[in-house]
């Protein structure tokens, strides 16, 4: 594609391009039946949604297959790159059916667990989709039901097929509930029998991110990798961290993988609940460290499910990840079956602006000097250094371009006050970068010379209304162009 060609699909583009590069914090929708329609999926990408996620703990393979396909077809459309994240369900463990579907529980009541499928589903057989739960725990452990309502206690285990749990916090227990093991050495594998499934489904489609739930360790990545580099997929992978035991091992799992989710509804179950907010700010400073994008998910904007505003809390919590400096919020039930999701994204947009245009200071104290034990450390000197330049000389946008995306990854970890705008020939990648923070994606196939590249750049930026004549830009890419090298140099350019 030449640069006038480009021009003209960013016209089209621009219809779309809501937020004119003014907002840097991305947003992820869920998409369920309350969003699944092409023009539904439309109207959310008009009102502010970079990513969507299919979550494939719900709907069948043909649901997920025709919200690909619309997503597929807008990109093609309005030329965006809105990403899709596939999210495997991973080892969620349930209670099986509960007779009557409710069972009354107060403190002191014993209730004991069984490995048997037909369990009646009374205090004294209850089925638990988890077959060495007997084996694998230990007495005095906690055991928590429904996302942490109901709370117990192992008092007896036969370390086979029987287990004796104490009531500690007591409730209604229904069929189906959620069942989370924050004490107990899980030893099941991350990927499950029905991931596999998934995934299988997952890799003949062009979704750009892979998410991979209960990760404990990074070796818990390594079959997805492997999966990825069997089949040549290009998704990237992303580790949800919602055990305690992966935030032990955050750094480890961070380096395995290319983006992180913090997936608050289960962490905030398996973890004290008040610990949550540091461990959210932690995470999101690691991985700016390590430059992978960080995802803050679940309950953000919860009460919108029914209501037609949020709630002062949820304003706030939104607000705070950003000033965090998180890549992106997440939204689940919220768009998925909520009343109102456009309604739901034109808050998100509005808390978003609003806190980014006081945050400087709290994440640019963040940004952290390249370090010398990385692999690319020069490479990551310029990235820094271009974000450090364009400050100091008011530059009006940072423009990389890239073959393998880690500069997008790199010079977006940094946080710089100048937009960065990202161009490269691979379709897929632009649109795995577009979970980015502040990362505006260009596709861009003409890479000839370096020099004929910056004035193309330039022209595509200018004539979408990005960038003036007599504005400054920063360059970064490599030279010589054919050898496709890491980043290797900066230059600053004045718009013509
Ligand atoms: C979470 O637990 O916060 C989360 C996002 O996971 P899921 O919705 O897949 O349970």
């Amino acid at each position: 594609m030449t640069a006038t060609e480009s021009v003209t699909l960013l016209e089209i583009n621009k219809k779309i391009m809501r937020k004119g590069g003014s907002q840097n914090t991305k947003i992820v929708a869920t998409v369920g039946p309350a969003c699944s329609s092409y023009e539904n999926l439309l109207e959310l990408v008009k009102t502010g949604v970079d990513i969507f996620r299919l979550n494939f703990s719900h709907g069948s393979h043909a649901d997920h297959l025709s919200v690909i396909q619309h997503i597929v077809a807008i990109n093609e459309e309005y030329k965006t790159h809105i990403g899709i994240l596939a999210d495997l369900q991973g080892p969620k463990l349930r209670v099986g059916n509960i007779k009557d579907n409710a069972l009354p529980l107060k403190t002191g009541d014993v209730i004991t667990i069984v490995n048997d499928k037909t369990a009646e589903g009374t205090m004294d057989r209850i089925y638990m989709s988890y077959p060495e739960f007997a084996e694998d725990c230990q007495v005095g452990e906690r055991i928590m039901m429904d996302d942490g309502k109901l709370v117990f206690e192992v008092i007896e285990t036969n370390k086979k097929d029987t287990v004796r749990l104490k009531t500690l916090h007591g409730g209604v227990l229904s069929s189906k509930k959620g069942v989370n093991l924050p004490d107990t050495n899980v030893k099941q594998p991350s990927m499950t029998a029905k991931d596999r499934e998934d995934l299988e489904f997952i890799l003949t489609q062009p979704v750009n991110w892979i998410a991979l739930s209960f990760v404990r360790r990074p070796e818990d990545m390594d079959d997805l990798r492997d999966a990825l580099e069997r089949t040549g997929h290009p998704a990237k992978m992303m580790a949800k961290i919602e055990k305690p035991e992966a935030v032990r091992n955050i750094r480890e799992i961070i380096r395995a993988c290319n983006g992180i989710m913090v997936a608050r509804g289960d962490l905030g179950v398996e973890m004290p609940i008040e610990q949550l907010p540091m461990t959210q700010k932690e995470i999101i400073h690691l991985c700016m460290q390590y430059a992978r994008p960080v995802i803050v998910a679940t309950q953000m904007m919860d009460s919108m499910i029914t209501n037609p505003s949020p709630t002062r809390a949820e304003v706030t919590d939104v607000a705070n990840a950003v000033l965090d400096g998180t890549d992106a919020v997440m939204l689940s039930g919220e768009t998925s079956v909520g009343h109102n999701p456009p309604l739901v994204i034109q808050y998100m947009c509005r808390i978003i602006e609003q806190a980014e245009k006081q945050y400087w200071p709290h994440i640019t104290s963040h940004r952290p000097y390249p370090s010398p034990n990385f692999k690319l450390f020069h490479s990551d000197v310029v990235c820094f250094n271009a974000c450090r330049v364009a400050e100091e000389i008011g530059a009006k946008g940072i423009i990389g371009m890239t073959v393998s995306g880690y500069t997008a990854f790199k010079v977006s970890s940094f946080r710089p006050q100048s937009p960065i705008y990202i161009f490269s020939n691979h379709q897929s990648m632009l649109k795995s970068l577009n979970l980015l923070w502040g990362v505006q994606c260009f596709y861009y196939d003409q890479f000839s010379s370096t020099d004929e590249t910056i004035e193309d750049c330039t022209i595509i930026l200018k004539n979408a209304g990005l960038v003036q004549t007599g504005d400054t830009v920063i360059n970064t890419g490599s030279m010589p162009l054919e050898q496709r090298l890491s980043t290797n140099f900066l230059k600053v350019t004045e718009v013509e």
